[in-house]
C-alpha cells in the first residue's frame, strides 16, 4: 500500500483528535492518502470505531509504555498533538503536561525517520493566562488577541509545550512545525476533558426530563456580550493546512470560527433543540452545585431514551461551563493571520452549534 502520509494523532478520542480521526482518512484531504494511528488510554469507544484508523491505547505519561507501544510506528511523517492533562496548579501542569509530549516526542523523533512536521495544539490561555488566574484583566493581554504577543509573565503550560516543540524539532534536519491556538471549542466528544456544548446538551436535557426552565448559569457579561467559538474540524483542517502546506510552516495560529454570536441569541437554539422552556438569564449560578447529585438522573436518562450508556462525570464537564460563562468572552483576531498565509477556513457559529448538536443525538449521546 503506498500512502503518501502517515498521521499519528495523539488524544484520538478527543474533541480535536476525534475530528481529525474522522477528517484524515478521507480522499479528499490535503496530502493524501493518508495512513492514520490514533493514542488514547480507554479501550476504544465505538463513536470513534467508524473511522478508519488503527488505534493504539497507551498511556503517554509513562515513558516505558510510550516507548514500548510507539517505538515500533516508525512510517509516521505527520504527528498531531491534541491531549493535555489536568492538575490543580498550573505549576503542576507544566511539569505532567510536559511530560507527556516530551515522552512522545522522545520515542517519535529518533523512530521516524520520515518525520516531516509536529502539529501542536495549545489555546487563547496563551493570551489570557492559566485557569488559576482566569478573568484577572490585569494578567490578561488586551484582546482582540493576535500571535504576535508576548508571552505573559505568568506560569502556562503551553510556553512549556512550546519549548519542547521546539527543542525537539532542533534535533531532526528539516523537521516543521505548527502551533494552533483555539478559543473555546465546538465539537464531539463525550470523553473531552473540556466540552462546553456537550456539557450543555446534558444540562438541557435534565432540566427536560425534570420539568424545569432552562436557565443559563453564566453571567450578565456572558449573556449580552459578544463571544466566539473554534469548531472542532475547522480546527483540524488547519492542523493540517499547516501539516502540508509550506506557507504555515514554523508559526502560531489563532483559530476561531470568524464570527461572533451572543449565548442570550444562541440559548433559544439549545432550548428549541432539546424542547425545553427558555429560563434565560437569572443571575450567575453554580452548574457544579446544582448538577453535584444528578448522577442518578442522568442514569435513568441513558436507561429512559435508550442512550449510549455514559456516566454524567464524563459528558458534563460543569467546572469548564461554570468557568467560560463567568465572564465576557475575550475575543481574537478572527483568524487574520491564518487568512494571510493562506488557509482561509471559517464556520457560522451558528450551524456550527446546530450541526455538533444533531451529531450528539445521532449518535446517541443525548436525546
Ligand atoms: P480533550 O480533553 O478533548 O481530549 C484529550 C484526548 O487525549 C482524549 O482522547 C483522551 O482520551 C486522551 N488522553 C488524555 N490523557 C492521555 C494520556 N495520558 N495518554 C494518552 N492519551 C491521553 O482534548 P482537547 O482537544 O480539549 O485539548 C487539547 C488542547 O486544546 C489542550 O491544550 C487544551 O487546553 C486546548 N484547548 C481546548 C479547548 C476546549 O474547549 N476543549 C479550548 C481551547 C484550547 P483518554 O482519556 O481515553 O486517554
Amino acid at each position: 500500500e503506498d500512502d503518501q502520509s502517515v498521521a499519528l494523532i495523539i488524544g484520538v478520542t478527543g474533541i480535536v483528535g476525534n475530528s481529525l480521526a474522522e477528517i484524515l482518512p478521507l480522499s479528499d484531504t490535503p496530502g493524501g492518502p493518508w495512513k492514520v494511528y490514533g493514542v488514547a488510554r480507554r479501550p476504544r469507544p465505538d463513536w470513534n470505531a467508524d473511522h478508519p484508523i488503527e488505534y493504539i491505547q497507551c498511556d503517554i505519561s509513562d515513558p516505558e509504555q510510550t516507548l514500548t507501544k510507539l517505538s515500533n510506528l516508525n512510517d509516521v511523517t505527520h504527528l498531531f498533538y491534541v491531549t493535555w492533562a489536568n492538575k490543580e496548579t498550573e505549576k503542576q501542569n507544566c511539569e505532567v503536561n510536559g511530560k507527556m509530549f516530551k515522552n512522545v516526542l522522545d520515542v517519535v523523533i529518533p523512530n521516524c525517520g520520515n518525520l516531516q512536521h509536529v502539529s501542536l495544539q495549545t489555546g487563547q490561555k496563551h493570551y489570557q493566562g492559566p485557569f488559576e488566574m482566569y478573568g484577572e484583566k490585569k494578567v490578561a493581554h488586551d484582546p482582540p488577541f493576535h500571535e504576535d504577543l508576548p508571552r505573559l509573565d505568568a506560569p502556562n503550560f503551553y510556553y512549556t509545550l512550546e519549548d519542547i516543540l521546539f527543542e525537539g524539532v532542533k534535533q531532526k534536519q528539516a523537521l516543521t512545525w505548527s502551533v494552533h491556538r483555539p478559543g473555546t471549542i465546538f465539537g464531539f466528544s463525550p470523553y473531552s476533558m473540556m466540552n462546553l456544548l456537550g456539557s450543555l446538551c446534558v444540562y438541557a436535557t435534565i432540566c427536560k426530563h425534570e420539568g424545569v426552565p432552562f436557565k443559563f448559569p453564566g453571567t450578565k457579561e456572558a449573556w449580552e456580550n459578544y463571544s466566539h467559538s473554534s469548531d472542532a474540524d475547522l480546527i483540524a483542517q488547519q492542523h493540517i493546512w499547516a501539516a502540508v502546506d509550506p506557507n504555515a510552516k514554523n508559526e502560531a495560529f489563532n483559530i476561531s470560527n470568524g464570527d461572533v454570536f451572543k449565548w442570550k441569541h444562541f440559548w433559544n437554539v439549545l432550548s428549541e433543540q432539546f424542547e425545553v422552556d427558555n429560563g434565560g438569564f437569572v443571575g450567575k449560578m453554580s452548574m457544579v452545585e446544582m448538577m453535584k447529585d444528578k448522577a442518578a438522573v442522568w442514569d435513568e436518562i441513558v436507561r429512559e431514551k435508550g442512550l449510549v450508556v455514559t456516566k454524567l462525570k464524563d459528558v458534563g464537564v460543569w467546572w469548564f461551563v461554570d468557568l467560560v460563562l463567568g465572564g465576557e468572552c475575550m475575543l481574537d483576531t478572527m483568524n487574520n493571520k491564518s487568512k494571510e498565509h493562506g488557509f482561509f477556513g471559517f464556520r457560522n457559529s451558528k450551524s456550527s452549534l446546530i450541526s455538533w448538536i444533531h451529531k450528539m443525538k445521532g449518535y446517541k449521546i443525548v436525546p
